[in-house]
């Protein structure tokens, strides 16, 4: 776990009780530092989707408040994601649950491969996705969006004996600093990024409204 390294300038200074104190002392260090990594492993799980290892619903609000503060000091764009399978249940009916979890994953790591290493993926519920992309306008998101629906409703999934295929709806919405208002926005963060993703759920339904397998923003 770790080293330690005392030293004296005075030959032979240390004595078997200095031994005694040092053993006592390391070995609970050792426990607490042990203590703290299986704490931190914990909080990992926490924010961590099992199926898909992705962020859950609570690793997206607790990273992406970093996000939401820095549109507001910085005043750099920040753009929202809203995935949703289209018409999934009726895939689970016909394939399984167990093909369609397959399909989950497949999805996000076609996402995951897709979107750069500073945005943050997480998913959000049963069938439903968010990608918060920094540095992105309205329209750079709607773009990437576009390309991403496009893709995955080209991909060929071989699951089993089968080559399957779904289409995703996405809505995008965007993120933007009020300048006048910095000061009052602190701690507003929260409410900040809950409103973006609703924003952004909005536009996810206009998107199913007008047909599925397509963009809204
Ligand atoms: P729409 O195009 O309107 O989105 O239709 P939909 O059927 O996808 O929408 P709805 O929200 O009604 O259904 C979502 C389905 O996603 C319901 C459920 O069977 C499926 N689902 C949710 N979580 C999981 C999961 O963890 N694994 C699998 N296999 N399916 C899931
Ligand atoms: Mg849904
Ligand atoms: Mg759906």
């Amino acid at each position: 776990l770790g080293f330690i390294n005392l030293y004296n300038k005075e030959a032979g200074y240390y004595s078997n009780e200095h031994v005694l104190a040092i053993k006592i002392f390391t070995s609970q260090a050792a426990i607490a530092i042990h203590n703290a990594r299986l704490y931190e492993n914990m909080q990992h799980l926490a924010i961590v989707d099992e199926l898909t290892g992705i962020y859950n619903r609570r690793g997206l609000h607790e990273l992406g408040m970093r996000e939401v503060s820095r549109v507001q000091r910085f005043k750099r764009p920040l753009t929202a994601l809203f995935f949703d399978i289209d018409h999934f249940k009726q895939f689970n009916d016909r394939y399984s649950y167990a093909v369609g979890d397959q399909v989950l994953r497949f999805l996000t790591e076609k996402l995951r491969s897709q979107l750069r290493d500073v945005d943050l993926l997480a998913r959000y519920g049963g069938e439903e996705f968010v990608a918060l992309l920094p540095e992105l306008s309205l329209e750079e998101g709607a773009e990437i969006a576009e390309r991403l629906r496009i893709d995955i409703e080209q991909a060929d999934m071989n699951i089993g004996e089968e080559n399957l295929h779904i289409t995703i709806s996405i809505g995008v919405a965007p993120l933007v600093a009020k300048p006048s208002e910095t000061d009052q926005l602190a701690g507003k963060e929260p409410k900040l990024l809950h409103e973006l993703i609703e924003k952004a759920g909005r536009k996810l339904h206009e998107a199913k409204e007008s047909g599925r397998n397509r963009v809204a923003f």
